[in-house]
């Protein structure tokens, strides 16, 4: 009861304080600095990363009145539904001290450099090298599908330190600076004409011991912790606006907002979990439930989406604050995949003719067909379906590993065949 009193409080403070500060017109970094200062901009985590520490529904709560009022959300992106959520876990004091109050007024945008050419289901077999000289790291190799990296001040690296350990055992965690002399970036482009990727060359690149995160060979536990909040729907850090890209500070966030919801790609679509909401407006507009052929697909996705926001929430309010998403968050990442898809085809399929243009003269101005475009990233991106189904069947049912699998476990990473 004491609780239930403390919460509406803190929605009614919430309200009071939105009401009172949202100006479209302040600049985007002024509002993102005014959010993260009144502990609004990611309630469910501690103050210093620009939260207090709520529960889930006192948070959902604060993001609703943030919503009322028609406010523009923090900032969003790998920084901080990955970034943050490893430094909360693994983090010293200085570190965190260091780097999340810029994570959370979004002065300072991260990447991820953990896939390489042929290493990206088998992580573990990274061969990016950092070697130990004095108090810094030399770091030397190739990443690839690095998100967002062309924007990116920092980055979280795994790379090997020690090639004669076995392949999981021999990998450490950096934080890692981007804007070095070393660090060459070659964006890459999809088939959505975005270019959200890239490719990321290291050469003698350096990084300091104090921005090693956790031991010297505990880099794949480090790196499982980021995958797994990278896998859960109801990772605290995701919000609604755009992710990854290049935002001017200096704009009034007013303006901000209104191109960002004109310029919206898939990808941004697809994070910011605007896909249901961009559905529902096609179905609406093209009258879909009027389809008889229709009519039971369309019933069976609103099943399957209902299932997932329960699954979801229950996961997360199942959660202690903090704690780390377990492999049983691989089964909402499997259905989010299958209800993207579903809703790509049911979309286009609703749209008739039009859903074979690519035009802003369609459904949605062209939208629907960016967020189409994009939805096979996410049966690939953090894991694919199948290795979440090994995920799945191995931590979670308790299945037999995959044949060869021991072998590779236990030798040597240098003695693996490559690549
Ligand atoms: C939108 C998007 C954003 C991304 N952003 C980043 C990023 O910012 N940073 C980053 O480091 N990476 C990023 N990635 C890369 C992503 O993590 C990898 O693409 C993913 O892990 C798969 O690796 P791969 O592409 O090398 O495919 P592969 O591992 O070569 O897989 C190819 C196929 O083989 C299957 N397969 C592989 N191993 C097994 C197995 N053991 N059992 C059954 N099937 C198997 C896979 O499921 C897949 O179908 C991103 C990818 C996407 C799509």
């Amino acid at each position: 009861m004491a609780d239930k009193q403390a919460a509406e409080e803190v929605v009614v403070e919430a309200q009071l304080w939105f009401r009172e500060n949202w100006d479209p017109a302040l600049s985007v970094g002024d509002w993102w600095q005014r959010l993260a200062s009144s502990g609004y901009a990611f309630p469910r985590w501690p103050a210093l990363a620009g939260g207090r520490s709520l529960d889930k529904a006192a948070a959902r709560a604060v993001i609703e009145a943030r919503r009322s009022v028609g406010a523009y959300g923090p900032p969003n992106g790998i920084a901080t539904f990955l970034v943050a959520p490893t430094l909360f876990q693994y983090g010293s004091e200085e570190q965190q001290a260091r780097y999340l109050p810029a994570i959370a007024n979004g002065t300072v945008r991260w990447c991820q450099l953990f896939s390489e050419p042929g290493y990206g289901s088998d992580m573990a077999g990274l061969s990016t090298r950092a070697e130990l000289d004095g108090d810094e790291w030399t770091v030397n190799g190739q990443k690839v599908w690095t998100s967002g990296a062309h924007n990116a001040d920092y980055a979280i690296l795994i790379a090997r330190t020690d090639p004669d350990k076995p392949k999981h055992k021999g990998i450490t965690f950096f934080l890692f600076d981007m804007g070095q002399p070393g660090v060459e970036v070659r964006p890459l482009r999809e088939m959505t004409g975005g270019t959200a990727f890239n490719e990321v060359f290291m050469s003698d690149a350096r990084v300091h011991e104090r921005d090693r995160l956790g031991d010297i060979g505990a880099g794949w536990h480090v790196a499982m912790t980021t995958l797994s909040h990278e896998r859960n729907p109801e990772n605290p850090g995701l919000s609604e606006t755009a992710p990854f890209g290049e935002v001017d500070l200096a704009m009034p966030v007013g303006d901000h907002a209104a191109a960002e919801a004109r310029n919206a790609d898939g990808f941004s679509v697809s994070l910011s979990g605007g896909g249901g909401a961009l559905f529902d407006r096609v179905v609406a507009e093209t009258d879909a439930w009027a389809n008889p052929l229709m009519r039971q697909r369309l019933v069976e996705l609103a099943s399957m989406r209902r299932i997932g926001r329960w699954s979801n929430a229950r996961t997360a309010t199942r959660m202690k604050a903090g704690a780390q998403p377990g492999p049983r968050v691989s089964t909402q990442k499997i259905n989010g995949a299958e209800m993207g898809r579903r809703m790509r085809d049911l979309g286009l399929e609703a749209m008739g003719a039009e859903g074979m243009l690519w035009s802003d003269d369609t459904v949605t101005d062209g939208l629907f067909h960016r967020y189409a475009m994009f939805t096979p990233a996410s049966s690939i991106a953090g894991g694919t379906d199948e290795v979440m189904r090994n995920v799945l069947g191995e931590r979670v049912l308790g299945l037999p590993r995959e044949p060869g699998d021991s072998d590779q476990r236990e030798k040597p990473w240098k003695d693996l065949p490559k690549g």
